[in-house]
């Protein structure tokens, strides 16, 4: 991992405009079979990046039935655990050994900073991908004795589910692809990913280090294509077990229902509007840089950011002035520029939303503090943004923004946790949750009564310690990571043998 200069990233974006990108099936590249593609752009500019094939349903049926020959038989199929396991460090040491290159198309591609794509982004992945090759032939099964003289033997076996559609979003494109690849191969199964088609290209590379590394071929496909078209006709296959999302709630929703048809298995990876409670003992210099950095972190565009803050009465002044500091100093400029801490939202659509919801805020009665406007440049850059005077009725209060925006509300008794779960809890999602005290009674007590599936006290969760991830309520179904992680790609068969 080294400093990136201009001619490096000359070198790659010139590589990226060079020619079309195909579909990866089967091992081979190919043209999206109606000979359709799209362009992708880099939000800090504007302007097109690449082309990219644009797959439909007979591609997606193409490539299934790729990935079930390769479930059935063959060599992955008949791979021993330590080789299946030695494959995935095979590919985590290539990662790595072109982290760089990745972290430029990925920066070009989505407008994250390209020092966040190169130490957050890929080395967490990596993590979890050699996390993933640790469990391969650990998930086991076990056995129930029955008296001897049933003559009766019952034992369990975990097997991979299949094959999985693994539906990805534009905000951590590299890592939501890898995550997902590393934990279904990890089970056994094979995959169909459809990368979105806002950044696709980071992971267009990925699959040229698959083969590299010698993953057979049918294991791993990848077809590029609009959501509603390619993605859609992913959850729709009748030859798919499993579809494993992250993506909108609303998506998510028309995600349970397509796979119903054939009664898929669905992780389901959905949208935030995540609490953060400041107490009055707080440390308040480290929570309002961790609040401040966490907004801005990938531009807002992070789902389980904190963006909904609840500060106690005696510190709000001092915490909202503090936070405010922190993010006036963070200027919005090319992902690529290594000075950058934040880049630009995705798309100009994405940026209008924001502006509508900032607006729409102060239209309600909120007090704007900072930023709330687009900033400077030809690409789509929006000022990290403050906003007081909140209340639980305001659409920037109870949305997800999904920019630089934060909504700072007031409380006052401190001791009163139901009716502060009470405010954390009235929305429909439940993804995480921050809790900032030096009290072990508030941290406990809140930690308990919030409905998340992410707690963090004191800006604790920044370890690679192998944790599920995911969400209550409508932001989602089932965890990613860790052993219930990889069970997820597995199902249990129970034998019972009787002699
Ligand atoms: P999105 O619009 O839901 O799209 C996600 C993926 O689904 C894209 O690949 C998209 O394709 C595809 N898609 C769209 N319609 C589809 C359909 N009918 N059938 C199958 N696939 C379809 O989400 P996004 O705007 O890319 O990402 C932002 C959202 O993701 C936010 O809500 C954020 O909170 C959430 N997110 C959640 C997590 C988490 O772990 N909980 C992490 C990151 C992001 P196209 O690209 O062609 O539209
Ligand atoms: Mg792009």
């Amino acid at each position: 991992m080294t400093t990136i200069n201009e001619t490096q990233i000359q070198q790659v974006q010139s590589r990226l405009g060079a020619e079309p990108f195909r579909l990866f099936i089967d091992g081979q590249w190919c043209e999206a079979s109606a000979g359709k593609t799209f362009a992708v752009s880099n939000p800090s500019t504007g302007e097109q990046l690449a082309t990219v094939a644009e797959g439909d349903a007979s591609d997606i049926d193409r490539a299934v039935r790729a990935a079930r020959k390769a479930f059935r038989s063959g060599p992955w199929a008949d791979m021993s655990f330590g080789a299946r396991s030695a494959l995935l460090h095979k590919l985590a040491d290539a990662i790595m050994a072109n982290v760089d290159e990745l972290a430029i198309i990925e920066s070009l591609d989505s407008g994250n900073t390209i020092t966040s794509i190169q130490h957050v982004d890929i080395p967490m992945s990596v993590g979890n991908l050699r996390a993933n090759a640790g469990w391969v032939g650990k998930v086991a099964g076990d056995s129930t004795a029955a008296p001897v003289s049933a003559n009766t033997v019952h034992f369990t076996l975990k097997q991979p589910v299949g094959v999985c559609g693994l539906i990805t979003p534009w905000n951590a494109p590299f890592l939501m692809v890898l995550n997902k690849m590393g934990t279904a191969l990890a089970a056994g199964c094979t995959v169909v990913i459809k990368p979105a088609e806002l950044a696709p290209l980071s992971a267009l590379r990925l699959m040229e280090l698959v083969a590299e590394v010698g993953i057979p071929a049918g294991v791993v496909n990848l077809v590029t294509g609009m959501g509603g078209v390619a993605g859609q006709a992913l959850v729709d296959h009748p030859d798919v077990n499993k579809i494993s999302f992250t993506g909108s709630t609303r998506v998510g929703r028309s995600i349970l229902q397509g796979a119903a048809s054939n009664m898929k298995r669905v992780t389901l990876e959905l949208g935030g509007k995540s609490p953060i409670f400041v107490f009055s003992d707080a440390d308040l210099d480290a929570a309002a840089a961790a609040i401040a950095q966490e907004v801005c972190f990938k531009s807002g565009q992070f789902c389980a950011a904190g963006t909904r803050l609840f500060v106690h009465d005696s510190i709000h002044d001092a915490l909202v002035d503090k936070v405010a500091a922190v993010m006036r100093e963070i200027k919005p400029a090319p992902g690529t520029s290594p000075t950058s801490r934040m880049g630009p939202i995705i798309s100009e659509n994405q940026l209008r939303r924001v502006e509508h919801y900032v607006a729409e805020g102060q239209q309600q009665g909120a007090r704007l503090v900072l930023g709330g406007k687009r900033a400077e440049g030809s690409g789509w850059f929006f000022e990290p943004t403050v906003l007081t005077d909140v209340t639980p009725a305001m659409s920037i209060h109870n949305d997800e923004i999904f920019g630089p925006v934060l909504s700072v509300l007031r409380f006052s008794d401190e001791q009163d946790y139901d009716a502060l779960a009470d405010l954390a809890n009235a929305t429909e999602y439940g993804l995480a949750a921050k809790i900032w005290t030096r009290s072990l009674a508030h941290a406990h007590a809140m930690a308990r009564r919030i409905d998340a599936g992410l707690i963090s006290v004191n800006g604790g969760g920044k370890t690679d310690a192998p944790r599920p991830f995911g969400g209550f309520k409508q932001s989602g179904i089932g965890r990613e990571g860790g052993l219930e992680g990889i069970m997820a790609y597995m199902e249990t068969k129970t034998v019972s043998m009787s002699y």
